[in-house]
């Protein structure tokens, strides 16, 4: 028999690709939710490291064999929690390729075929999104570090515009930036905020209507009293209701106040991609920096965000580092993201938008509105339910009459199996939120989980009585 290493990897590989495609076969059948909790997670694979090394095939078999219990049918159709997208075919196979290539894509004259690919991809998107061309856009592992890179970049231009040069002057002594959010904003822009040196406390906090849209007379009234380098946060797509802030009102009070704009659009910028959502991000161009994902509406693999800066002077001002041993060509992707090694995650974005084409991409992100309306009128059929959003893009959060019974419904869906969904607080009250986002979900699949959530209300109905 042949032991040589690349035989190994062949036989690896090929373990890998069946019981990969076992997993996916059973997505329509099996309990979204994991039957297994992290404990007994920890006894499946935990157990002293081995002194003597084991089998290549074998050990992806083991992890095949163990792991399934403590898997989510995240890729299936009627996983509804959080914001995450499934996982399109296209995607999923390049991301394959990508491991199997090995290439460090930081650099451009390193690994020109990744570079190229992440090029035309940012390219594609940028028109998808209908932005300025000529931006900068940084492949990152998320929305969170989206959001990161791009305020880094802000906090930089900004500082650099008031005469301080923070790569050589650094922050302290500074001239104090003022970092306006809105009240509904994200998590991940405190966040990032406290990596870049701005606590919550000093973050300046404007008002939201019942959506969670920016007030745009709170925040003229906001930017009119106070004075300094600025930048403003806004949001397209808030994760509870999956509205959308103003920008044609809201980005000229903040550019008439010299403030850079900088949108968080980690699903909400897709909008743009669709004709009949368009409305949806009317003015978004106007903003200085975006930061999306791709892992969430685009449906590929996770480790795939977007940093996109209108000015890439801006970006290599905040990120291009020294290293003579470095190579530096025009805008290296380490150029424009904190990271210098790194694998070739815009790939798979590639990849899923040349198999979707642009009808593809408007058609996926029409369906997941649709199949959000059609979700939102299922539920509000159901007595007892009250859905709590306006469904104009992808999200609906509905709740019953206590917080108790909303909290126990969310519960029981679990313990279900048919379906998957996470609870939220809204305005000081209980909610379940309902995340349309995977390109896997079908009429039929909203009908299944309509039909056993009304089940699990009426269960609910005599003992709450
Ligand atoms: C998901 C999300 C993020 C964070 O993105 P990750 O990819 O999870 O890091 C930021 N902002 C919004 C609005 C989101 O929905």
């Amino acid at each position: 028999m042949d032991h040589s290493g690349s035989d190994d990897r062949t036989r690896a590989l090929d373990v890998a690709h069946l019981r990969a495609t076992e997993f996916l076969a059973t997505l329509d059948d099996r309990p979204v939710w994991p039957r297994a909790s992290l404990d007994e997670m920890l006894q499946a694979f935990g157990g002293p490291l081995r002194e003597e090394g084991l089998d290549p095939a074998l050990v992806v078999e083991e992890i095949a064999s163990r792991a399934d219990p403590g898997l989510v049918a995240i890729p299936g159709g009627r996983f509804f929690g959080f914001v995450i997208g499934g996982t399109h075919p296209a995607a999923l196979a390049a991301d394959w390729l990508v491991s199997a290539w090995d290439q460090n894509s930081g650099s451009a004259s390193l690994t020109p075929t990744t570079v190229a690919m992440e090029r035309v991809a940012g390219q594609w998107m940028l028109d998808l999104f209908g932005l300025p061309d000529s931006s900068s856009v940084g492949f990152v592992t998320g929305g969170q570090m989206a959001n990161f890179t791009c305020l880094a970049t802000a906090r930089s231009a900004v500082l650099a515009r008031a005469g301080w040069d923070l790569t050589e002057q650094g922050l302290r002594g500074s001239p104090a930036v003022r970092f306006v959010v809105g009240a509904d904003r994200h998590g991940s822009i405190d966040r990032a905020a406290r990596f870049l040196g701005f606590g919550t406390n000093e973050l300046i906090v404007v008002d939201s209507d019942d959506q969670g849209r920016m007030r745009p007379g709170a925040l003229r009234k906001t930017l009119d009293e106070t004075s300094g380098p600025l930048i403003v946060c806004l949001q397209a797509g808030e994760v509870h209701t999956g509205a959308f802030d103003d920008f044609a009102s809201l980005i000229p009070i903040a550019h008439e106040h010299g403030a850079w704009v900088h949108i968080d659009g980690a699903f909400g910028l897709w909008a743009a991609a669709s004709p009949s959502l368009q409305r949806l991000t009317t003015g978004v161009e106007l903003a200085d920096s975006w930061a999306t994902d791709a892992h969430k509406t685009l449906n590929v693999p996770y480790d795939c965000g977007m940093a996109i800066v209108r000015d890439p002077a801006d970006s290599i001002a905040a990120f291009r580092t020294g290293g003579d041993y470095l190579v530096y060509t025009s805008l290296d992707p380490w150029d424009v993201t904190p990271e210098l090694s790194r694998r070739a995650r815009g790939v798979p974005a590639w990849a899923a938008m040349r198999s979707l084409g642009r009808r593809g991409i408007a058609r996926l992100i029409d369906r997941l509105h649709e199949n959000a309306v059609s979700m939102a009128s299922g539920l509000a059929s159901i007595d007892g339910i009250r859905v709590l959003n306006e469904v104009d893009y992808t999200q609906v959060m509905f709740c019953l009459d206590s917080d108790e019974a909303t909290r126990a419904l969310g519960e029981a869906v679990l313990a279900e199996g048919t379906a998957a969904l996470t609870g939220a607080a809204w305005r000081g009250r209980a909610a379940l939120r309902c995340s349309m986002s995977s390109w896997a979900t079908t009429s039929d699949d909203v009908a299944r989980t309509v039909t056993a959530i009304r089940g699990l209300v009426a269960d609910q109905t005599p003992a709450a009585s």
